[in-house]
């Protein structure tokens, strides 16, 4: 018998489904008058894919316990001290701020201008010209590309590393040339960033963080 605790999301649909957060939370979802018995059914019937993903989740989330935490805060893809204190700023020891809201601004006021300097470099670069850069926040992507030829960042980029932050860039660039993430698309950001398969995966182990801030 199953004892996770789990949330119940019931819609005009037809088909049972299940899923895990990356923080271990299951939700189910499932016609209106789907009975819960069948709920319980199902999810026992699924126990040992349940289980695999939840060790697999809770070993990503160890490795980032002091961030989740708020006891350390990735830098550049460094771990530093995140210190509560009556002023907000960042130096090579640590980040300085008065409460966890006041990250965003800080991190934007620290690093936004150097970011999109950055972007604005790789854009001549790769001969990509964008309408507009800017920064922004999002809580489950890291970047946005409009129709209009804008490109916008989410500012938790500020704390991954160099390499990743220059992946997600190009990933935006190249949404100029192609609005979709088809072949062609996949490989022109390759002919720019051959490695950007496992560039990419290590990005993914830190999705979390745009839900954190
Ligand atoms: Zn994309």
């Amino acid at each position: 018998m199953i004892n996770y605790s789990y949330d119940v999301i019931r819609t005009r649909r037809r088909s049972l489904s299940v899923s895990v957060s990356p923080e271990n939370k299951i939700m189910v979802r499932c016609p209106l008058k789907f009975p819960d018995y069948k709920i319980i059914e199902f999810l026992n019937s699924k126990k040992d894919w349940l289980d695999k993903i939840f060790s697999k989740n809770a070993a990503k989330l160890s490795i980032n316990d002091s961030i989740i935490n708020y006891c350390e805060i990735y830098v550049g893809g460094k771990k530093l001290p995140l210190i509560f204190s009556n002023k907000n700023f960042v130096t090579a020891e640590g980040v300085y701020v008065k409460n966890i809201k006041a990250i965003k601004r800080t991190f934007i006021a620290t690093f936004a201008d150097g970011f999109l300097e950055i972007v604005k470099n790789l854009s001549k670069q790769l001969n990509l010209p964008a309408k507009g850069f800017f920064i922004k926040s999002y809580k489950s992507r890291w970047g946005c590309c409009d129709k209009n030829g804008n490109l916008f960042f989410n500012w938790v980029l500020f704390m991954l590393s160099p390499e990743i932050q220059r992946y997600v860039i190009i990933h935006e660039l190249a949404h100029l040339v192609y609005f979709n993430h088809s072949d062609k698309f996949w490989r022109l950001v390759e002919s720019y960033e051959p490695d950007y398969k496992s560039i990419r995966k290590r990005l993914k182990t830190f999705d979390f963080l745009t839900r954190l801030y």
